[in-house]
């Protein structure tokens, strides 16, 4: 298992081409660039804490194909202790970075083509299980970052990819010969990208018998010929190029560094694909990913919130009211929905269920119920956070101005609480709130992972409300021949 020190000099080797606000930039520096180390530093984190005897158990395990020690992060779950002990390890790492870490996409993409790839070889025939095997094998011995790939740009929403006026915006296979495929087109948002080793290309949608070029998944370097990033802005993330103070969050970042990772006639070999034109299962592949990465949710999140909660908290008792009962009453609300959002990963774990591979997969409408409150109870504990932090989070002058020879003494006078606390240190915390509960952070709540509308899907799909309709007939006494019929 390599060290985050390790992990950060091998992203030192790669020829990566990342653009940033129109910028190429020097590959082997992209990890230092002051938009990117915060990203760098938090992935670094799943690799460190691997080597932290406290945190054996949640972040190594037996790797089910050899039985060596890896880090978890590119398991393959065996067991539904191995879906908790994910969930668990996520809140755990979130607790301790304030923010994303994004080594969960690629871990996801892993498990999900594992499942996926086995029935697809039973069904058809095809020996694509055999190569994400090898592949997997390949993760587990140099234990590398990979991102996971799956949102298209997708242009009109009304169109599907093969109706679009340009082809490129689902990526696509432009070219098949007896070496490998050539793909084509574009992944928005993606998170960790520019600080991993590799990428996996799964299909965005399910798709039609015309789209049979987007049914397309494989593994490829973020360094491949033909692949560029370019790397998106966050809010305030000017700062980053300040002092450590105004940032909130200086050694972490928010959110997970999201990039536009442009493939632009990339070469794949076929050891590398591991769907190439199966429609019938690029909806599946996209369900598996999708409630894996769901089922996060509560864990990554849940553990963002007890920073959130204990900032605000902090925040009351460095102005002084930390005794009030509102806030008691406030941060108690928190608490509820930070552990509301942990209980259904922690359910959709625990109801997980063995899939034809042997892999275990989790509980689909429970995943998407507790991302679905994600988009909900995020917005709601940042709310009360803020409520708690007061004005000052949004107005506070700059560390510049409190360092100030001239006017820092009115910054450190008029920024002032409870006189045992120096100014900087409540500053700091307004601005962890500040930066927590902001733009950015709120929007990746409400799509990272898919948007709600992608939930609800999952409802009428796995709810079965035929039969919720039958316990009420039978319970109120009426015949089920009885109930209204839709008209001719
Ligand atoms: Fe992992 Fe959460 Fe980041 Fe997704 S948002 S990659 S689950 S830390
Ligand atoms: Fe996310």
């Amino acid at each position: 298992m390599r060290t985050g020190q390790q992990y950060i000099d091998s992203l030192r080797k790669r020829d990566i081409k990342v653009y940033l606000k129109g910028e190429l930039l020097e590959s082997s520096t992209v990890v230092d660039h002051p938009f990117i180390r915060g990203h760098v530093a938090s992935a670094a984190m799943t690799y460190d804490l691997a080597h932290d005897p406290r945190y054996e158990d949640l972040m190594t395990v037996k790797s089910h194909i050899d039985g060596r020690t890896i880090n978890r992060f590119t398991h393959i779950h065996q067991s539904t202790e191995d879906l908790l002990k994910k969930v668990k390890m996520l809140r755990m790492i979130s607790q301790k970075t304030g923010t994303c870490y994004q080594r969960c996409v690629g871990f996801d993409a892993l498990n999900a083509l594992y499942t996926v790839t086995f029935e697809m070889d039973a069904k058809l025939g095809t020996d694509y299980h055999k190569r994400l095997q090898a592949y997997l094998e390949y993760v587990q011995d140099t234990d590398i970052m990979v991102a996971g790939a799956m949102t298209d740009p997708k242009g009109d929403r009304s169109l599907r990819p093969g109706q679009q006026a340009d082809p490129d915006l689902f990526v696509h296979v432009v070219k098949r010969d007896d070496k490998g495929i050539v793909i084509r087109g574009a992944k928005a948002h993606m998170t960790g990208m520019v600080n991993s080793h590799e990428m996996l290309i799964m299909p965005t949608m399910a798709m039609a018998p015309e789209d049979k070029d987007y049914a397309v998944s494989c593994a490829l370097p973020v360094d491949a010929p033909g692949v560029i990033h370019i790397f998106g802005r966050q809010t305030n993330d000017d700062r980053k190029c300040e002092g450590d103070m105004d940032q909130g969050n200086a050694r972490y970042g928010i959110v997970g560094g999201e990039c536009l990772t442009v493939l632009e006639d990339v070469f794949v070999p076929w050891d590398k694909v591991f769907m190439c034109g199966e429609i019938d299962y690029a909806g599946l592949l996209v369900e598996r990913f999708a409630c894996y990465h769901r089922q996060n949710y509560g864990g990554c999140k849940g553990g963002v919130s007890d920073v959130v909660i204990g900032a605000a908290a902090v925040m009351a008792d460095m102005s002084g009211y930390g005794k009030a009962a509102h806030i008691k009453e406030k941060l108690n609300e928190m608490i509820h929905m930070a552990e509301s959002l942990y209980a259904c990963s922690v359910a959709c774990s625990a109801e997980g269920k063995k899939t034809a591979s042997g892999a275990y997969f989790v509980d689909p409408l429970l995943a998407n119920v507790g991302k679905h409150n994600v988009t909900k109870l995020i917005y709601d504990i940042d709310r009360l956070a803020q409520d708690i932090g007061g004005g000052l989070t949004a107005t506070m002058p700059s560390e510049a101005d409190l360092r100030s020879p001239v006017i820092g003494k009115y910054v450190e006078k008029y920024l002032k609480g409870v006189v045992s606390v120096p100014t900087e240190h409540r500053m700091r915390i307004g601005r962890l709130i500040e930066n927590m509960t902001g733009g950015t952070a709120l929007v990746e709540s409400m799509h990272g992972a898919g948007s709600p509308q992608a939930q609800k899907v999952f409802y009428s799909k796995l709810s079965n409300l035929e039969h919720k309709k039958r316990l009420a007939l039978d319970i109120a006494g009426v015949p089920v021949a009885e109930t209204p019929k839709k008209p001719a």
